[in-house]
C-alpha cells in the first residue's frame, strides 16, 4: 500500500530517494562593462550588474548556500573576430580578479566561454561559406579559457559546441599550468527557449540575425546526435556536462546519466524556461513558487546533479523554508 508511505508529511520526506538543496544550484550573473545596473527587459526580475555591484549579488548567493555562479561579462566593444577577448586587462579579467579576491574559495567562479561574447556578429563559432570552422573556434576558446583561468575562474564552460573545443581547452589549460581548472561543456539542442537570453546579451533589436544556430547546436528531435556530442566531449576529457535547455531535454539528462553515471551532470534551466515560469503567475494562472519547485525537482529527478537557474536566489530561499 503506497498510502502507508504517505501517512504524514514527514513520512513522505523520509522515503524520498533524493532532495533538492541549495548546493545543487548555480546562479547566472550578467555583468556590464558600461557600469549600468538595471532590470533585464526580456527577463523581468533579473538584473544586469556593474563590476561594482556584482559583489552584492555574489554575497547573496554565498549567504543562501549556493556554491557557484556562472559569469556572463557584457563588454562595451566587440570586434569582428572576437580577438578583444585576449586583450590585456579585459573586462572578464577584471571581473574574475575582483570576485576571486573578495570570495576566495567560498564561491566557485564559472566562466561562460564563447565567441558570441566578443564577436560583432554574435556567432558562437567561426564560419566560412556556411561551414563551421571547428579547429579555429576551438583553438580560440582554449586561449580565452587560459585568460579567464589566469584571472581567477575555477571552471571554464565552453558554449560554442565546436567539435574539439574540450580537447583544445584542456591542453591549453594544462600547458599554462591550470590542470586544476575544470571544464564544464554545454551541449545545447537547437531551441527557441534561448531567445530572452540573446535579447539580454545583445544590444541589437534583432539579436543574432543571420546566425544559423542549427549549424552548431544539436537537432532537438535527434537524441542520437545529442548523445554523440556527449560521447565526443567526454572522450576529449570534459569534467562536467551541461544539458541545455532542461525542460525540453529531461530524457537526454536521464540518458546521459545512465550512460555516464560517474560524470557530474548539470542542467541549464534557460531564459525561456524562466519566463515560462514567471508569466503564468503574473496572470494568476499558476503559482510561481510551486511551479518553480516542481520544475527544479523534475530536473533533478531526471538525473541532474546541479541546476543553473535564473530562479536560483528564490529557489534557495524557498528551500530554506522547507522543514
Ligand atoms: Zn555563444
Amino acid at each position: 500500500m503506497i498510502t502507508r508511505l504517505k501517512r504524514s508529511r514527514q513520512m513522505i520526506r523520509l522515503v524520498r530517494p533524493m532532495e533538492l538543496t541549495s548546493s545543487d544550484l548555480i546562479y547566472p550573473v550578467f555583468i556590464r562593462e558600461d557600469g549600468k545596473r538595471f532590470e533585464i527587459p526580456s527577463m523581468k526580475g533579473q538584473m544586469y550588474y556593474s563590476l561594482k555591484s556584482c559583489s552584492d549579488v555574489c554575497s547573496k548567493v554565498v549567504n543562501l548556500g549556493i556554491p557557484a555562479v556562472m559569469i556572463f561579462g557584457l563588454i562595451k566593444k566587440k570586434n569582428v573576430d572576437g580577438s578583444v577577448a585576449l586583450r590585456k586587462n579585459g573586462f572578464h579579467i577584471e571581473i574574475f580578479r575582483k570576485l576571486k579576491k573578495e570570495f576566495g574559495d567560498d564561491l566557485v567562479l564559472i566562466s561562460n566561454v564563447c565567441l558570441c561574447d566578443f564577436t560583432l556578429s554574435g556567432s558562437c563559432v567561426y564560419m566560412e561559406k556556411g561551414k563551421v570552422l571547428n579547429e579555429k573556434t576551438a583553438k580560440m576558446l582554449g586561449k580565452i579559457a587560459v585568460v579567464h583561468a589566469e584571472a581567477g575562474a575555477d571552471v571554464v564552460a565552453p558554449a560554442a559546441m565546436a567539435d574539439g573545443q574540450v580537447r583544445h581547452m584542456r591542453s591549453a589549460l594544462d600547458e599554462a599550468g591550470f590542470e586544476d581548472v575544470s571544464i564544464m561543456s554545454y551541449i545545447k539542442t537547437d531551441s527557441c527557449l534561448f531567445h530572452p537570453f540573446f535579447k539580454a546579451v545583445s544590444s541589437s533589436k534583432t539579436p543574432r540575425k543571420g546566425v544559423d544556430s542549427s549549424k552548431f547546436r544539436t537537432d532537438i528531435i535527434n537524441r542520437k546526435m545529442f548523445m554523440a556530442k556527449v560521447d565526443l566531449d567526454i572522450s576529449e576529457g570534459v569534467d562536467i556536462i551541461i544539458v541545455k535547455p532542461a525542460l525540453t531535454n529531461l530524457d537526454l539528462i536521464l540518458l546521459t546519466k545512465q550512460r555516464y553515471p560517474n560524470i557530474p551532470i548539470a542542467a541549464y534551466q534557460v531564459s525561456g524556461e524562466y519566463v515560462m515560469i514567471k508569466a503564468p503567475s503574473e496572470n494568476g494562472y499558476l503559482d510561481e513558487n510551486a511551479l518553480l519547485m516542481e520544475s527544479l525537482n523534475s530536473i533533478k529527478r531526471a538525473g541532474a546533479d546541479m541546476i543553473l537557474t535564473y530562479h536560483g536566489l528564490e529557489a534557495a530561499k524557498l528551500l530554506k523554508k522547507e522543514f
